[in-house]
This record gives structure tokens, sequence and C-alpha cells, in this order.
């Protein structure tokens, strides 16, 4: 475990190869990124982990293709936020969104995404590990992690971690 200063959309663009290749010919990955962005402080070989694992489950909740977004922004809370089991406290955040045209995930089911070994994939699809590893990744770094989703319309996970300040 190394923590280092990272500009996410260095990460990203390194990874955009292999991200693409992950995804397949009928899926599509667009990229947009706060011109602004501050550093994060993280893993970051476990943040790409994190990365591949939520857009390996988008492209998965897409066998008839669509488009994959990935968003990172600044985010300024000016108060804490109670969100799902935890209140995210106010502050100054990194938010990375990946979004996708999906399936989406039933409210029942949600609640369970991220516990160890929890899937709806067949035998040998998936392991249920993919979520669980990356809110442990997350909450390691200090950040949060949440899931948004419509049935019928697609998901989005959004994490937040500490923003730090750009040095120059
Ligand atoms: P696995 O992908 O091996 O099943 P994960 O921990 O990565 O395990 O995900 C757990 C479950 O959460 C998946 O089986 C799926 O039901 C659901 N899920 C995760 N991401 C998405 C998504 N983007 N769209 C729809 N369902 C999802
Ligand atoms: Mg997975």
């Amino acid at each position: 475990l190394k923590p280092q200063m990272i500009d996410l959309r260095d990460t990203v663009s390194e990874m955009t190869h292999l991200l693409n290749r992950l995804v397949g010919e009928k899926v599509s990955l667009t990229l947009s990124h706060d011109p602004e962005l501050r550093p994060i402080r993280a893993d970051k070989r476990q943040l790409e982990q994190v990365l591949m694992n939520l857009v390996v489950n988008a492209r998965d909740a897409m066998p008839g293709g669509g488009e994959i977004t990935i968003t990172t922004e600044n985010l300024h809370l000016v108060q804490d936020i109670p969100r799902d089991r935890v209140t995210v406290p106010k502050g100054d955040y990194v938010a990375i969104q990946v979004s996708d045209q999906g399936t989406g995930i039933a409210p029942e089911v949600t609640r369970k995404i991220f516990e160890p070994f929890f899937t709806t994939k067949r035998t040998g699809e998936g392991t249920g590990l993919g979520l669980s590893t990356a809110y442990g990744i997350i909450k390691q770094t200090g950040g949060y992690i949440f899931c948004d989703s419509v049935v019928g319309s697609g998901t989005c996970f959004t994490i937040y971690l500490p923003a730090f300040d750009r040095v120059i």
C-alpha cells in the first residue's frame, strides 16, 4: 500500500486503452473531467482496481451495448450529507462517477451489492467481490461510495475522496 498524490484525470487517461478493451465493441466509454480537478491521495493500483471493477459491472449491465460515462468533479459540501448508512461530512472532495445505461438495480438488491460474495451473475461469471473490494479500498482511502440506480434506465456509482491542495 503506497498512498500518493494522484491526479485522477491522468489515472483515468492512462487506463482508457485497458478500459476500452474491457468494455468491448458495443459499449462506448465517455470521459468528462473537471479542468480544475484537485488531487487526491490514494494507492494508485487500488484506485485503478476500483475503476476497473465499476466499469466491468457497467459493461455487464449492458449486454446489448450502450454508453459508460466517467466524470470527475471538484465538490464543496457546505453541510453534512446523510446518505444511505453514513453521513458524508461537509468539506472538499473529488467526486468520481461511473454511470451506465444498463439494467439498473432494484432497491432491495442495491442494499446488498457491497456485501462480499453478493452476486446476481451466474456461477463463473461473477465472484461478488468487485464492489466489496471497491468499498473497502474507498473507505480505507477516507472516502465514500454510493450507488444510485433506476431499474430499466441505468446505474450511477459515485465516489467521494478527500480533495488535497494542488502543489504549484
Ligand atoms: P459481480 O460483478 O462479480 O457479480 P460485484 O460485487 O462487482 O460482483 O457486483 C455485485 C452485484 O451488483 C452484481 O452481481 C450486480 O447484480 C450488481 N451490480 C453491480 N454493478 C452494477 C451495474 N452497474 N448495473 C447493474 N447491476 C450492478
Ligand atoms: Mg463485478
